[in-house]
Protein backbone atom coordinates (compact mmCIF):
# COMPACT_ATOMS: atom_id res chain seq x y z
CA UNK A 1 0.00 0.00 0.00
CA UNK A 2 1.29 3.18 -0.80
CA UNK A 3 0.87 6.58 1.16
CA UNK A 4 0.67 9.77 -0.52
CA UNK A 5 2.19 12.96 1.15
CA UNK A 6 2.11 16.26 1.23
CA UNK A 7 5.45 16.17 -0.30
CA UNK A 8 4.80 14.31 -3.35
CA UNK A 9 4.57 15.55 -7.00
CA UNK A 10 0.74 17.35 -7.68
CA UNK A 11 -1.62 15.44 -8.54
CA UNK A 12 -3.41 15.29 -11.43
CA UNK A 13 -6.28 17.51 -10.76
CA UNK A 14 -3.52 20.55 -9.44
CA UNK A 15 -1.53 20.13 -12.95
CA UNK A 16 -4.67 20.71 -14.98
CA UNK A 17 -6.18 23.62 -12.74
CA UNK A 18 -2.55 25.05 -13.17
CA UNK A 19 -2.28 24.93 -17.02
CA UNK A 20 -5.89 26.46 -17.01
CA UNK A 21 -4.79 29.27 -15.00
CA UNK A 22 -1.78 29.44 -17.28
CA UNK A 23 -4.05 29.38 -20.35
CA UNK A 24 -6.74 31.45 -19.12
CA UNK A 25 -3.51 34.34 -18.90
CA UNK A 26 -2.64 33.50 -21.78
CA UNK A 27 -5.89 34.28 -23.72
CA UNK A 28 -6.04 37.26 -21.93
CA UNK A 29 -3.23 38.52 -22.91
CA UNK A 30 -3.83 37.51 -26.27
CA UNK A 31 -7.39 39.37 -26.39
CA UNK A 32 -5.80 42.78 -24.95
CA UNK A 33 -3.32 42.30 -27.95
CA UNK A 34 -6.32 42.19 -30.43
CA UNK A 35 -8.35 44.80 -28.92
CA UNK A 36 -4.86 47.15 -28.88
CA UNK A 37 -4.43 46.26 -32.83
CA UNK A 38 -7.99 47.01 -33.37
CA UNK A 39 -8.38 50.24 -31.58
CA UNK A 40 -8.06 53.73 -33.21
CA UNK A 41 -4.38 54.78 -32.87
CA UNK A 42 -3.58 57.68 -30.25
CA UNK A 43 -2.04 60.31 -33.12
CA UNK A 44 -5.51 60.54 -34.93
CA UNK A 45 -7.48 60.58 -31.27
CA UNK A 46 -5.46 63.27 -30.16
CA UNK A 47 -3.12 64.96 -33.17
CA UNK A 48 -1.61 67.81 -30.76
CA UNK A 49 -0.18 65.26 -28.17
CA UNK A 50 3.51 64.90 -28.08
CA UNK A 51 4.54 63.26 -25.12
CA UNK A 52 2.55 60.99 -22.60
CA UNK A 53 3.93 59.72 -19.42
CA UNK A 54 1.77 58.02 -16.76
CA UNK A 55 2.18 57.35 -13.07
CA UNK A 56 0.59 54.28 -11.79
CA UNK A 57 0.39 52.41 -8.69
CA UNK A 58 -1.60 50.15 -7.35
CA UNK A 59 -2.68 49.53 -3.65
CA UNK A 60 -5.12 47.18 -1.77
CA UNK A 61 -5.36 47.12 2.56
CA UNK A 62 -2.79 49.80 2.40
CA UNK A 63 0.02 47.65 0.52
CA UNK A 64 1.30 48.66 -3.03
CA UNK A 65 0.82 45.71 -5.12
CA UNK A 66 3.85 43.75 -6.11
CA UNK A 67 4.91 45.62 -9.74
CA UNK A 68 1.74 47.98 -8.89
CA UNK A 69 4.17 51.20 -8.92
CA UNK A 70 5.48 52.52 -12.11
CA UNK A 71 5.72 54.69 -14.89
CA UNK A 72 4.29 53.86 -18.61
CA UNK A 73 5.80 55.89 -20.95
CA UNK A 74 3.46 55.96 -23.63
CA UNK A 75 5.09 55.72 -27.84
CA UNK A 76 3.21 58.55 -29.21
CA UNK A 77 3.51 57.66 -32.60
CA UNK A 78 2.56 54.25 -32.00
CA UNK A 79 0.65 53.88 -29.02
CA UNK A 80 -3.39 52.57 -29.44
CA UNK A 81 -6.02 54.89 -28.20
CA UNK A 82 -6.52 52.36 -25.68
CA UNK A 83 -6.16 52.53 -21.81
CA UNK A 84 -6.77 49.12 -20.39
CA UNK A 85 -4.54 48.09 -18.08
CA UNK A 86 -4.60 44.38 -16.37
CA UNK A 87 -5.13 44.66 -12.61
CA UNK A 88 -1.87 44.71 -10.89
CA UNK A 89 -2.68 40.74 -8.82
CA UNK A 90 -2.04 38.04 -11.52
CA UNK A 91 -4.70 36.06 -9.12
CA UNK A 92 -7.38 38.74 -10.12
CA UNK A 93 -9.87 37.38 -12.90
CA UNK A 94 -11.98 39.12 -15.28
CA UNK A 95 -10.09 42.62 -13.76
CA UNK A 96 -8.28 45.50 -14.72
CA UNK A 97 -8.29 48.82 -15.35
CA UNK A 98 -9.96 50.30 -18.60
CA UNK A 99 -9.28 54.01 -18.40
CA UNK A 100 -9.70 55.06 -22.18
CA UNK A 101 -12.38 57.68 -21.89
CA UNK A 102 -11.11 59.66 -18.94
CA UNK A 103 -7.40 59.72 -20.70
CA UNK A 104 -8.58 60.76 -23.84
CA UNK A 105 -10.90 63.05 -22.27
CA UNK A 106 -7.77 64.63 -20.64
CA UNK A 107 -5.75 64.40 -23.39
CA UNK A 108 -8.63 66.04 -25.85
CA UNK A 109 -8.91 68.89 -23.84
CA UNK A 110 -4.82 69.55 -23.56
CA UNK A 111 -4.52 69.01 -19.78
CA UNK A 112 -0.95 68.87 -19.11
CA UNK A 113 -1.54 67.39 -15.71
CA UNK A 114 -4.51 64.87 -15.09
CA UNK A 115 -5.34 62.18 -11.92
CA UNK A 116 -8.16 60.23 -10.84
CA UNK A 117 -8.35 56.23 -9.69
CA UNK A 118 -10.08 53.53 -10.92
CA UNK A 119 -11.08 50.47 -8.38
CA UNK A 120 -10.92 46.81 -9.88
CA UNK A 121 -13.57 45.22 -10.20
CA UNK A 122 -12.21 41.75 -10.39
CA UNK A 123 -12.04 38.89 -8.23
CA UNK A 124 -9.85 36.62 -6.24
CA UNK A 125 -11.68 33.89 -5.58
CA UNK A 126 -15.34 34.59 -3.91
CA UNK A 127 -13.57 37.85 -2.79
CA UNK A 128 -13.87 40.93 -4.86
CA UNK A 129 -10.43 42.23 -5.89
CA UNK A 130 -11.07 46.00 -4.73
CA UNK A 131 -7.65 47.13 -5.59
CA UNK A 132 -6.87 50.65 -6.20
CA UNK A 133 -4.89 51.84 -9.03
CA UNK A 134 -4.30 55.20 -8.92
CA UNK A 135 -2.67 57.37 -12.13
CA UNK A 136 -1.07 60.66 -12.89
CA UNK A 137 -0.97 61.42 -16.44
CA UNK A 138 1.99 64.05 -17.81
CA UNK A 139 1.45 65.22 -21.32
CA UNK A 140 3.00 67.78 -23.63
CA UNK A 141 1.32 68.82 -26.50
CA UNK A 142 3.02 70.59 -29.67
ZN1 LIG B 1 -8.10 43.02 -9.59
Amino acid sequence: MIERTAAQAPTRQEVVLYNRRVSEAALRAADRRRREDDAPRLRGAVPALDSLRLEIEERRGGGVLAGGAHIRRIMVEHAPALFDLPCGDRACKDGGHDLTRTILGALQRGEPRFEGEDRCSGSLGEAPCGSVLRYVGIATYR
